[in-house]
């Protein structure tokens, strides 16, 4: 039986986190990872300050990787591609790029995509990493996700993706359910072998880039980065998230596992700040929505994003996520045409100044 091991922890000290990966590790089926190119992927959707809790710790990423070495790993290299990017990524201000450096791993580049991979009938360019890896090892943020409920240790894989060809995936993916079915696509081509999540500084409210920090005090590690998300959303009190529902779907039993240290039944946060449930109609885990989404109809009740214009600095970083090409500058001020948009809320995530609200 897949196990998950959770465990309490208050701060991210260094002796604090490599005693709780290595307990974690002790409970769970971790790697061997003796001799090999290990890949360790943290959650880098912006280069944001680690207090923000948009990024996964730097304190974290150093103490797996200090672990992996302890293991015996020959290589670790590490890396991210968030939405936004065009250029290298060198992520200085979350701590990320310092960490991998001082640990003797190497940061590498997720623009390099050597493979195209057929997904869900879509041809896909995944970072070249994946390929050069034996082992890869997801370490995840807890934060609460704008179109997806939750991200964890499975949807961040869309990071593999390099930079804005992300975007255009939306367009082919429009509803919640049919977007979990593609990620689980490509979280199924990464073939993770183990997952961490760090739930110590964890994000609520508007996520996956501008919720509020809060303190939850969990590391979480698993064999399975399916049962662990599955662990994460208990936690969070939702009784299930898109990309749960589909794997269940998909793959009965998938996220059944046993907790030898703590249970997330016993740890769910009944204040946590969850997103809404807007959608209200029952076709919702059908195709049918998605169909009807391509010729402008939307069945469900999901919000559309509110531009904030006093806190609007004319960026532009929103016209060009856009999939839907559904905002435009208009006289001095960002609009946003409501029969093209998808709801993927890629502005939202990727405005810097939260200057985009989705009620
Ligand atoms: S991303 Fe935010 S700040 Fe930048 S133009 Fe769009 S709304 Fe304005
Ligand atoms: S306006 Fe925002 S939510 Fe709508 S399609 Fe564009 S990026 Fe997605």
């Amino acid at each position: 039986m897949t196990r998950c091991a959770i465990t309490k922890i208050d701060s991210y000290d260094e002796d604090k986190l490599l005693s709780a990966i290595r307990l974690i590790a002790e409970n769970t089926a971790f790697p061997d990872v003796k001799g090999k190119i290990v890949l360790v992927k943290p959650n880098v959707l912006s280069d944001s300050y680690p207090e923000k809790a948009i990024t996964t710790h730097p304190a974290v990423v150093k103490a797996m990787i200090a672990i992996l070495f302890e293991r015996g790993a020959g290589k670790v290299i590490a890396g991210d591609s968030p939405g936004m990017q065009t250029g290298r990524f060198n992520p200085q201000a979350s701590g990320i790029a310092k960490v991998v450096e001082e640990t003797g791993a190497v940061l590498v580049d997720f623009r390099e995509s050597t493979r195209i991979h057929d997904i869900n009938g879509l041809k896909i360019p995944m970072a070249t990493a994946i390929d050069i890896a034996d082992v890869v090892i997801s370490i995840a943020k807890f934060k609460t996700h704008q179109l997806m409920s939750a991200t964890g240790a499975v949807k961040y894989m869309f990071g593999l993706v390099p930079g804005l060809q992300k975007s255009p995936l939306h367009l082919r993916a429009r509803t919640p359910e049919s977007f979990a079915r593609l990620i689980l696509g490509i979280f199924n081509e990464a073939h993770v072998d183990y997952a961490l999540i760090d739930a110590i500084t964890a994000m609520e409210g508007a996520g996956p880039a501008n919720g509020q920090p809060r303190h939850v005090g969990l590391l979480m590690g698993s064999e399975s980065a399916l049962a662990l998300d599955k662990a994460e959303a208990e936690i969070m009190g939702y009784s299930t998230v898109p990309i749960i529902s589909e794997a269940e779907k998909a793959m009965p039993g998938c996220t059944d596992a046993e907790y030898p240290l703590l249970n997330p039944h016993d740890l769910a946060i009944k204040d946590y700040k969850r997103i809404p449930d807007g959608r209200k109609t029952t076709l919702r885990t059908l195709f049918i929505p998605n169909l009807l989404s391509r010729i402008g109809i939307q069945t469900d009740g999901r919000a559309y994003p509110e531009f904030l214009h006093d806190k609007c600095r004319h960026c532009m970083k929103c016209i060009n996520v856009c999939p839907a090409k559904a905002i435009e500058m208009r006289r001095g001020k960002v609009h946003i045409a409501k029969r093209k948009c998808i709801r993927c809320y890629c502005c939202h995530e990727m405005c810097p100044f939260d200057a985009i609200k989705v009620k």
